[in-house]
């Protein structure tokens, strides 16, 4: 029997917007519980928390998954002038190790190559300061390249200075996550505001020398990841895959960094459970739904969960795709974005049913951000969904890694429209016949070689 997609799309809209859970789901992730750094009581309290919804609203084989974490936390972080007892206000990067040191500063500008060869003689033992944004004039590196420079030219820790004014300060990583492992730090690095930088960098040219000290231990831990599906029912063995990481960062409730996508996959799983059980349609082949842990400590969620099922001997068969959702809260859904050249043709296809203009694009450098990556690696279909990294962010919800990342900042009305057309493609993408997908060309070997390749390089769909 011929689906009708007019009466199916009617549905799902219909109960994302109508039936939206989504500001119960908020209240209790941001508020009773709070932040989430993998690892901690509140991850596991949020793994429990979408475990139960994903178990009240009907899935299948809903349960959790736990994995060894290889964490980290800090007690405190201090920058002191030591001539003059004077303190600014910094945050280490996530995984600092810890130090206690006191060094002259060199201010490197925005430290680019040729920033750190005018400097290169005074570089060795002492702190740097530079610039998280590059240098708008010559080609793009991230910082994590300009940091490995300076480790290599002997720095003893880097000082790095926020693009965003008002005193705010980021949680970030000094790692190329396109490398493989989690590799320890280049060198000790610590964020600082644009405010205080200034103040840093005007003592810096009066000579003075500046004390770091941050107290951090590694640890191992075990986390949790959430699974749960709707299983298919002409071809149960294949599935696709949507989900989104529930961990934060310290010192945030993630109101965007990803309550919002967490939230996307708990509601996509509700309204496809929904129409299943009101109207008799279910997908054709599974869709699996997943949050996972430890995104913000390099992805190991995601790439645990990849391991042991997509790994040698692994549980499962690959997925026909995998959607990752993270960060849903600055700005309107434009379309997919996919990170191979032979998926374009067949997602625009799929997003043409749909009728609302939305687009298809293709990574060019491989984007190692979020939870996607681990699937890419491995070979695996994946993309993410076209929104701000592009164009249009909203001013208010330009947030992630820091406390301004509130509650308020998860816009509840265009969540709604993502989990309609979320559902919606995902339903549409279960019934696509095996016959009609495109062969995947790509092996985890050649994907391994391509992100080892592109270590180093700019991401322009993150910076930009
Ligand atoms: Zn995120």
């Amino acid at each position: 029997m011929a689906l009708d997609w007019r009466e199916i799309d009617r549905f799902l809209m219909g109960e994302a917007w109508a039936g939206s859970r989504i500001p119960e789901y908020r209240d209790y992730l941001c508020h009773e519980i709070g932040s989430r750094w993998g690892g901690s009581e509140g991850d596991f309290r949020a793994a429990e928390y979408i475990r139960g919804q994903m178990s009240l609203h009907g899935l299948d084989s809903v349960r959790v998954e736990q994995f060894e974490l290889d964490t980290w936390n800090y007690t405190s972080a201090i920058a002191r002038i030591p001539d003059t007892s004077e303190q600014l206000e910094i945050k280490p990067f996530l995984r600092c190790p810890a130090i206690d040191l006191t060094a002259p500063v060199i201010d490197l500008g925005y430290g680019t190559p040729r920033d750190i060869d005018a400097a290169s003689d005074t570089i060795c033992g002492a702190i740097v300061v530079l610039n998280l944004g590059s240098e708008p004039f010559t080609p793009p590196l991230p910082h994590t390249a300009r940091l490995s420079l300076v480790a290599e030219k002997g720095a003893a820790a880097a000082v790095v200075v926020e693009s965003k004014t008002g005193g705010r300060m980021e949680y970030r990583s000094a790692n190329d996550w396109r490398a493989p492992g989690i590799a320890p730090h280049p060198l000790p690095t610590v964020n600082i505001s644009f405010e205080a930088g200034g103040r840093l960098r005007y003592l810096a040219g009066k000579g003075y020398q500046l004390q770091l000290k941050v107290e951090s231990r590694f640890f191992d831990t075990p986390a949790n990841n959430v699974i749960g599906e709707i299983p298919g029912e002409v071809w149960p063995d294949e599935h696709v895959i949507v989900a989104g990481h529930h961990d934060t960062v310290f010192g945030t409730v993630g109101g965007n960094d990803n309550t919002s996508g967490t939230i996307a996959v708990m509601e996509a799983a509700r309204v496809l459970a929904a129409l299943k059980k009101e109207t008799g349609v279910g997908p054709a082949r599974t869709i699996r739904f997943a949050t996972w842990s430890g995104e913000e400590q390099g992805l190991q969620g995601a790439y645990a969960y990849v391991a042991k099922h997509h790994g040698k001997n692994g549980l499962t068969a690959p997925p026909r795709f995998a959607l990752n959702l993270d960060e849903l809260s600055t700005g309107h859904m434009k379309g997919v974005v996919v990170m191979t050249e032979h998926m374009r043709d067949f997602m625009q296809g799929q997003l043409d049913t749909m009728s609302d203009a939305l687009q298809c694009h293709v990574q060019g450098p491989l984007d190692a951000h979020s939870d996607h990556f681990p699937f890419v690696r491995a070979g695996i279909p994946a993309g993410i969904l076209w929104r701000w990294r592009f164009f249009g962010r909203h001013a208010t919800s330009e947030f992630h890694h820091e406390f301004g990342d509130s509650a308020q900042k998860l816009n509840v009305r265009e969540l709604k429209e993502y989990v309609g057309q979320i559902s919606r493609l995902m339903l549409r993408l279960s019934h696509v016949t095996p016959g009609d997908w495109p062969n995947n060309p790509h092996t985890a070997e050649e994907m391994e070689r391509r992100a080892v390749s592109e270590i180093g390089s700019h991401t322009p769909t993150f910076h930009g």
